[in-house]
């Protein structure tokens, strides 16, 4: 029978199956190979974005949503129902967003006119805003205390572990699974690696197509008092997600190409959320990398920001902080989920959506034990 499970890896995705398996029933040890785990899962916008996936993913976040939900109420991890308000500031954008209202009931999708999204953000006037449309089940956590708190949380439990500064080097077949670590070796029944993108230092054969998609991001202070309210999407947002996708995304596309190719060629999703401090977090440009250089490019930050702040209806935001965020990326895949060795399972999301999938992942997994 298994009954102990390894987990390589304190992002979301290892502490996600780290909790399933506690609920399910295992004993668990995570390690980690820094003092505390500081890559994509502290990095990101913490946006839970469930409607604005399709396909496969789009079944992972509708399973991962209140899984979320649950997991917000039993460890109190900051996490809370905030809806996704995604605005429209042309014809073209406003027709992506009609679109979407099409495939959506009212509860989870409702059309707003320009004056109800300039209440959301607490604007005085829309300004150049002409409508929106508010998803009102999905979330936003604060990424710098979510998996701080779930590795705690887990720590804690009766049948959970976690070993930070550790780091795994292989794993050997025999009785047991046997992982060597830097500090020693551990026993498991099975074994799960969430590397996230350094998954191709463990299984470089296993992860060949996974490159490092590199995004730049700010923590800016809110021009006003905007009352935690949702997480704010804007048009180059409705190129990227697949519940945008249909011909007035086409349409978008090329009007974006005419007149904002500057943004296209940064990869930009212009997006922020909202956290309790009173600060945004803004983001996002897109490049691709086998090892990603590790320097941020003050003009793709001027772009970024200068689009957050024509959203919010200012010239200037203060921008408190700057980083780099990489995740795990792949044009041939959104998931890579292989069991190269019998009872080690590799589980890495390699398209930019591993907070809002990861628990559904997490729990997926478990289950087919
Ligand atoms: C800037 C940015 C914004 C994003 N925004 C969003 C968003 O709003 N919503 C969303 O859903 N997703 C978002 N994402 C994507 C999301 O952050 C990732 O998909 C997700 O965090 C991946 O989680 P992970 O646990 O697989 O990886 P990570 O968080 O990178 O964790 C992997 C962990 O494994 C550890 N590790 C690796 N190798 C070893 C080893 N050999 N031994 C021990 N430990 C090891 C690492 O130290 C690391 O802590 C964003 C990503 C970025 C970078």
């Amino acid at each position: 029978m298994t009954s102990h499970i390894a987990i390589v890896g304190a992002g979301i995705v290892g502490l996600s199956h780290a909790v399933a398996a506690l609920d399910a029933g295992y004993r668990v040890t995570v390690i980690e190979q820094d003092s505390r785990a500081v890559l994509a899962s502290i990095r990101n916008f913490g946006h839970v974005c469930t409607s604005v996936q399709a396909g496969e993913v789009g079944e992972l976040a509708r399973e991962a949503n209140p899984l979320w939900r649950s997991l917000a109420e039993r460890t109190g991890i900051e996490a809370r129902v905030s809806g996704t308000l995604a605005v429209a500031r042309s014809a073209a954008e406003e027709a992506v967003l009609v679109e979407l209202a099409e495939q959506k009931d009212a509860a989870e999708g409702e059309l707003l006119t320009a004056g109800q999204v300039a209440d959301q953000l607490r604007l005085a006037t829309p300004g150049e805003i002409r409508s929106g449309i508010l998803l009102a089940g999905d979330l936003t956590a604060n990424p710098r205390t979510v998996v701080a708190d779930l590795a705690r949380w887990i720590a804690d439990h009766e049948r959970g572990e976690v070993r930070f500064g550790t780091t795994l080097f292989g794993v050997r077949e025999g009785q047991h699974l046997t992982l060597e670590t830097s500090r020693g070796k551990i026993a498991a029944d099975r074994v799960i690696i969430a590397a996230g993108h350094l998954v191709g230092r463990l299984f470089p054969d296993l992860a060949g197509d996974v490159r490092e998609c590199v995004l730049q991001m700010a923590r800016v202070r809110a021009p006003h008092d905007m009352g935690l309210g949702p997480a704010v999407l804007s048009g180059t947002s409705m190129l990227r997600y697949g519940a945008f996708a249909g011909p007035a995304q086409d349409a978008l596309r090329e009007e974006t190409e005419r007149l904002r190719p500057e943004l296209l060629e940064i990869g930009a999703n212009v997006m922020f959320t909202q956290q309790p401090d009173g600060t945004l977090l803004v983001g996002d440009s897109h490049d691709y990398f086998d090892a990603a250089p590790p320097f941020l490019d003050e003009r793709w930050s001027d772009l970024l920001l200068a689009d957050a702040a024509a959203l919010l209806g200012t010239d200037m935001l203060e921008v408190i902080e700057r980083w780099q965020g990489i995740y795990a990326s792949s044009s041939e895949r959104e998931l890579l989920r292989e069991e190269p060795i019998p009872g080690v399972s590799v589980v890495t999301v390699t398209t930019g959506i591993g907070m809002t999938i990861g628990p559904a992942l997490g729990a997926r997994t478990i289950a087919s034990f």
